[in-house]
C-alpha cells in the first residue's frame, strides 16, 4: 500500500511539472512516506530524517517532508521533535502536496495538513507507475475493525470503498497501456462495498461486493492476473474461493492473516473470529482451490501470551502448512486500545518466539515448495534476479519466487517453467 501510496504522489508531482531526483544527494525536494504499523519502523525514520540536518545547513533552501501514517499520527509534533522538516502531510492529503510544496518553495514557512484523514481520495490517476507490467490497485482506503494492536484506523481513517466504476476504468486504462498483472489492494478487501451504495444498510454487500467486483476486473482484456490482499478472516467467504475459482484470471494466492492461534489472545485481539472459524475456511479454501497457495501474517509475544496461547499458534501453523508467513514481535501503538494492556511479554521472550516462528516456517515454506517439483508452472517474468542476475526472476500463479535462466528480453512475459529444485523461498527451474 505505502508502495502505491508513494507512487501516486511520484505521479501526481510529475503531473505537476516536478522532476524525478537520481539521489537524495542530487534532490531539491526529498519527501519520506513513513508506516506507524511497528515502533521500530517509526524509530528508524525519525533517525533517518534527523541525519539531513547538516543537509539542510549546507542547502537551506532544500524542503523536507513527511507523508503517510506517521505524519498523520503526529501531526505538527513532528515540527518540535524534527525542525529540519517544512511538510508534514497526512494519507488523506496527499493530493495537495504539489501546491504545498510550491507554498512553501515561496514562503519559506513549514506546513502541517492533517484534516483530510476520513476523506476520500479524488480519482485524480496520475499515469505514473513504478512498474511496466504489474500495477498495484487501490480498491478503498481505511479501516473500521480496530483490531485491538493496530494503529490503521486512526491513521488512514474510515473505510470506504472506492466505486467499481472508477476501478474497473483504471484496470481498463492500464491493461489499455499494455499491464499484465493488478493488485487490488485494500485493508480488508473482503468488506468492499462495491457500487455507490454506502454507509450503514450496506452491509448486505459484503459478501457479494468483492467478488462482482472480481467479476468485472476478469473480463477486462489484456489483464492476465488479478490478486487481491488484504483478506480478513472475518469477512472472507466461501463466495471468495469460488470466485477464484471460477474466474481464471485470479491467481490461487490467499493472503490471510491469522495473527494468532490462540482464541483468548484472538479476543483480546478484537479480530471477531475464532481459530475453528479460520480452520473451516482453510479448509474450504483448499477444497475450492485446489493447489492454491495461502501466507499470513502473525504477531508474536502479545500481552499476557502465555506459552500455551503460543504453543496454539505453533500448531496452527503446523496444521494449516502455510506457504509463507509474516511474523512480528507486538509493539505497543497507542492509541491502539491494546496499548492500555500490559505489555508484559518480556524483549527476549519475544524475539525468542519470533525466532521459534521463523525457524518453522521455514522449514513448512520449502516442505509446501517440494511439492512443486517437477511441476510446469506460469510465470511473469520481472527481470534478472537481484541475488542472481545471470538468471531470470519471477513469480508463479501462487505468488512464490522462481528463478531459472533466460533471456533479458523475457522481462514483463509469462513463460512455463518446470521446476527442478526449490528453497524455502524460492523455487529453481529450467523454462519449458
Ligand atoms: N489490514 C491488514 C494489514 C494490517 S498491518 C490486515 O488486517 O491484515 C500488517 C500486519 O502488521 C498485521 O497483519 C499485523 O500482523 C502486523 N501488526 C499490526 N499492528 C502491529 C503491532 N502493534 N505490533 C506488531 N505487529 C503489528
Ligand atoms: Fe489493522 Fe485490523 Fe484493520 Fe488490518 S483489519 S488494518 S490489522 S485494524
Amino acid at each position: 500500500m505505502n508502495i502505491r501510496d508513494s507512487e501516486f504522489v511520484m505521479g501526481l508531482l510529475i503531473d505537476n511539472g516536478f522532476t524525478r531526483a537520481e539521489s537524495a544527494e542530487k534532490a531539491d525536494i526529498i519527501l519520506f512516506n513513513s508506516c506507524s504499523v511497528r515502533e521500530h519502523a517509526e524509530d528508524r525514520l525519525i533517525s533517518n530524517i534527523a541525519d539531513l540536518k547538516l543537509e539542510k545547513k549546507k542547502r537551506p533552501r532544500l524542503v523536507i517532508g513527511l507523508i503517510g501514517c506517521t505524519a498523520q499520527n503526529h501531526k505538527s509534533k513532528m515540527l518540535e521533535r524534527l525542525p529540519v522538516l517544512d511538510i508534514v502531510c497526512g494519507p488523506g492529503n496527499e493530493s495537495d502536496l504539489p501546491r504545498m510544496i510550491k507554498d512553501v518553495l515561496k514562503d519559506r514557512c513549514s506546513m502541517v495538513a492533517v484534516d483530510k484523514v476520513d476523506d476520500k481520495r479524488p480519482e485524480l490517476f496520475p499515469s505514473y507507475r513504478e512498474n511496466k507490467f504489474k500495477a498495484f490497485v487501490s480498491i478503498g482506503e481505511g479501516c473500521d475493525n480496530y483490531c485491538s494492536y493496530c494503529i490503521v484506523p486512526y491513521v488512514r481513517g474510515r473505510e470506504r470503498s472506492r466505486d467499481i466504476e472508477d476501478i474497473v476504468r483504471e484496470v481498463n486504462d492500464l491493461a489499455g497501456r499494455g499491464y499484465k498483472e493488478v493488485t487490488l489492494l485494500g485493508q480488508n478487501v473482503n468488506s468492499y462495498k462495491g457500487s455507490r451504495v454506502q454507509g450503514p444498510g450496506s452491509r448486505k454487500n459484503i459478501k457479494t461486493g468483492f467478488a462482482e467486483l472480481l467479476q468485472k476486473i476478469n473480463g477486462i482484456k489484456g489483464i492476465e492476473r488479478i490478486r487481491f490482499m488484504t483478506s480478513h478472516p472475518k469477512d472472507a467467504h466461501v463466495e471468495l474461493f469460488k470466485a477464484m475459482r471460477d474466474l481464471d484470471k485470479i491467481c490461487e494466492h490467499l493472503h490471510l492473516p491469522i495473527q494468532s492461534g490462540s482464541d483468548r489472545i484472538l479476543k483480546l485481539m478484537n479480530r471477531n473470529y475464532a481459530r475453528a472459524k479460520y480452520l473451516k475456511l482453510v479448509e474450504e479454501y483448499k477444497k475450492f482451490v485446489p493447489g492454491g497457495s495461502i501466507t499470513t501474517d502473525i504477531i508474536a509475544g502479545f500481552p499476557s501470551e502465555s506459552d500455551r496461547d503460543f504453543n496454539d499458534t505453533v500448531d496452527l501453523m503446523k496444521e494449516v502448512g502455510f506457504d509463507g508467513a509474516f511474523t512480528f514481535k507486538y509493539s505497543s501503538r497507542p492509541p491502539a486500545r491494546s496499548a492500555e494492556l500490559i505489555d508484559d511479554v518480556s524483549e527476549a521472550l519475544k524475539q525468542e518466539r519470533l525466532e521459534m516462528l521463523m525457524v518453522l516456517q521455514r522449514e513448512i515454506s520449502r516442505k509446501r515448495n517440494e511439492e512443486t517439483c517437477g511441476k510446469i508452472v506460469q510465470v511473469l517474468v520481472d527481470g534478472p534476479s537481484e541475488r542472481q542476475p545471470s538468471l531470470l526472476s519471477g513469480r508463479t500463479r501462487t505468488n512464490k519466487n522462481t528463478i531459472f535462466q533466460g533471456p533479458k528480453k523475457l522481462t514483463g512475459k509469462l513463460v512455463e517453467v518446470k521446476i527442478e529444485s526449490v528453497k524455502p523461498h524460492t523455487l529453481i527451474g529450467r523454462m519449458t
